[in-house]
């Protein structure tokens, strides 16, 4: 009999909140543990191993010595799916980069900065090849478990790739332009049921950009608050700011 796939979940820097989000699929869990060994969990079992499939990575790139942590997860892993906006765009990490590394030190540590290593923050992609991509901060778990369940029947997951504008219409919320307030739902990849027009909040685009913003976007919300696509975008650096460095960070290859 054919082994059951084994599954690795590694963490960089972040706040593991998406690997919480793996321990709230409580009611499917077991039916997971029924079809995959896991090796590596470091916030569920005590198990360390090499020996695995599929490399579930958590966290962006921001010092040297990770690198080599990472090529190795890449060479024993047959695939790596970064999880959260951390792993695939550097999440809020990036935010170090605008303020200019030595400054950020300076701020956090004091004169204490030169204790800790630390470099440009960066997506895993940009050291290491990656398969697959849950976005958000968190993750929903739905998306995970559609990632899970697809690799495992070898077929592509289906993640969505149209506005948040169309689950928040779906949810009947008012919009946020209607209450005077910014969102950028109109250009953010779908896929978290709207979580924060449905509570209030402005969408940060923590699931990063639809493929084609420009011709996909609810271009009706910004004609009728007379705003363009540059506006937009120009918010996009809170979760996304690795792609919109004019300049990338010293060092930095960025991904593709
Ligand atoms: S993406 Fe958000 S929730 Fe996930 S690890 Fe990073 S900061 Fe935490
Ligand atoms: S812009 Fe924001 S609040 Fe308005 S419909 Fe889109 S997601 Fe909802
Ligand atoms: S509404 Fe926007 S910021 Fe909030 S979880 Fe969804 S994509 Fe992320």
């Amino acid at each position: 009999m054919s082994r059951k796939p084994r599954v690795s979940f590694h963490d960089f820097t972040s706040c593991e909140g998406c690997q919480l989000q793996v321990l709230n699929c409580e009611d499917e869990m077991l039916d997971i543990l029924g079809t995959v060994d896991i090796v590596n969990f470091r916030e569920a079992i005590d198990d360390r191993g090499d020996d695995y499939d599929i490399a579930f990575v958590e966290g962006a790139f921001t010092r040297e010595s990770d690198r080599a942590r990472l090529e190795k997860i890449r060479a024993n892993a047959k695939l790596v799916v970064a999880i959260g906006a951390c792993a695939c765009t550097g999440g809020l990490n990036v935010l170090k980069n605008y303020r200019g590394i030595d400054k950020a030190m300076k701020t956090v540590y004091g004169e204490r900065a030169e204790w800790y290593e630390t470099s440009a923050a960066l997506p895993i992609e940009a050291v290491i090849k990656v398969d697959a991509k849950i976005h958000g901060c968190p993750i929903p778990k739905q998306e995970f478990l559609e990632v899970v369940k697809s690799v495992l029947a070898g077929r592509k997951p289906q993640i969505p790739d149209y506005p948040v504008c169309v689950e928040c219409k779906l949810r009947e919320n008012v919009c946020l332009y209607h209450k005077g307030q910014y969102c950028m739902g109109v250009v953010a990849r779908a896929g978290c049921a709207a979580w924060c027009p449905s509570y209030g909040g402005r969408c940060y685009a923590c699931r990063g950009l639809i493929s084609d913003p420009n011709n996909n976007a609810a271009k009706d919300v910004l004609n009728e608050f007379g705003l363009t696509m540059q506006q937009v975008m120009d918010e996009f650096r809170l979760f996304n700011g690795v792609f919109d460095v004019a300049q990338p960070p010293e060092g930095a290859k960025l991904p593709k």
